[in-house]
Parts: C-alpha cells; structure tokens; sequence
C-alpha cells in the first residue's frame, strides 16, 4: 500500500512554466555578479561548472568561495511570488484529494519552500520540509539525500513511498532507493511520468 508522499518543490507543485524559476536564476546572476565580484560573461559558465561538478549552485559556490548559507538562500529567493504564480485553489483540492502522508523534499531551503506553501495556502498539509540544508551536505540525486529523507521521515525504507521530482536524474535516483518514482513532465524511457502534479491521484490509482 502508498501511505507516504514525498514531492519536490520547484517546478513540480507549480508549473515550470510559472516563470519563478527565472526569476531565481536572475537572482543567482546577481549575487554572483555583485556580492563576488565576478564578470558577467564568466557567470554563466560557473553556474554549468557548480551545478555538473556539486549538483547545486550553492554547494559549488560554496566549494569555491566563502559563502554565508543563509545569506545566499534569502537573497536569491528574494523574488515577488505574487507577480509570477496565481493561486487557483488547485494544488489545495488536490492535496486534499490524496489521503497518504505528505512531506516536502527539495534542494531549495526551507524559507522559499514555506514562501511557496504559504502562499499557495498549503503548509500545514506537510509534516515535513526536508530541505537543501536539512540534507547538508547531501542534495538530490545523491543518495544518500534520499536515505536521509527516509531517516528524518521516521521510515525503515521506501518501501509504499512515492517520490515527485520534475527532474529525471532525480527520479531515477529515487527509483533505485526504492521509491515508487514519478516524472513531472515530458516522458523519459519507462520512468512513470504525469504532464503536471495534477494528474497524480490517477496516476496512482494505477498502483493500487
Ligand atoms: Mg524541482
């Protein structure tokens, strides 16, 4: 039986298509531009070299520079939300639809996670917010990121635990921990997928 949820954040409980994502990546450009001082056209390939070398742009920053964590987060995610994601009620209809355990397991920090959850009204639907820095110095698809969401959600194993995660490494990776693994997006080889977060619930009739 699936009793227990994990879902990722970006890009997975909004759309990719929102456009936030942008406006963070903007962000990232300018702290890395003004608060390290580097050269506009070098940023673009430092952000490639963090994100294939340390699975994240802060985690690589952080390997090259002394980067204060928290200021990095809050900067970054220092985005309007209400000029770019409209709250139609229906990621709270759905998470009302879906019966089982529901934590949060996203390489963001917990401070944009609950901006986002809050202001979709949903926080309280999650037990947990398994964050980038809960996970230090583990991100996904690390495994043991995945281990240690288990360990801090209380569970043996993946055993009945689904994972929603729009990124395919990260669904892949979930797949070999033993999760039931889903892909927000286009459909990648055999890796069970939904065009949007939306079409879970029959998505999961399908496993039961
Ligand atoms: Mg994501």
């Amino acid at each position: 039986m699936l009793h227990t949820i994990f879902f990722d954040l970006d890009n997975t409980l909004y759309s990719r298509q929102s456009g936030i994502w942008e406006a963070i990546g903007d962000r990232i450009n300018i702290y890395i531009r003004d608060k390290l001082n580097i050269d506009e056209n070098e940023i673009s390939s430092i952000r490639s070299y963090c994100r294939e070398n340390h699975g994240s742009t802060l985690m690589g920053l952080k390997s090259l520079y002394e980067i204060d964590d928290l200021d990095y987060l809050s900067f970054v995610h220092d985005v309007d939300l209400s000029c770019i994601l409209t709250d139609d009620g229906r990621l709270k209809d759905l998470l009302d639809s879906l019966p089982h355990r529901k934590l949060i397991f996203t390489n963001s920090d917990i401070f944009h996670a609950k901006r986002i959850l809050n202001y979709f009204g949903v926080l309280e639907y999650f037990d947990h917010i398994i964050d980038v820095l809960t996970l230090i110095p583990y991100v996904k698809p690390q495994p043991k990121a995945y281990i240690k969401a288990l360990s801090i959600a209380g569970l043996p194993s993946a055993d009945g635990c689904v994972f929603v995660d729009d990124m395919i490494e990260n669904v892949e990776q979930g797949d070999k921990q033993g999760f039931l693994s889903i892909l927000v997006g286009e459909p990648i080889n055999n890796t069970p997928s939904i065009p949007d977060i939306f079409e879970l619930p029959e998505l999961l009739k399908t496993y039961t």
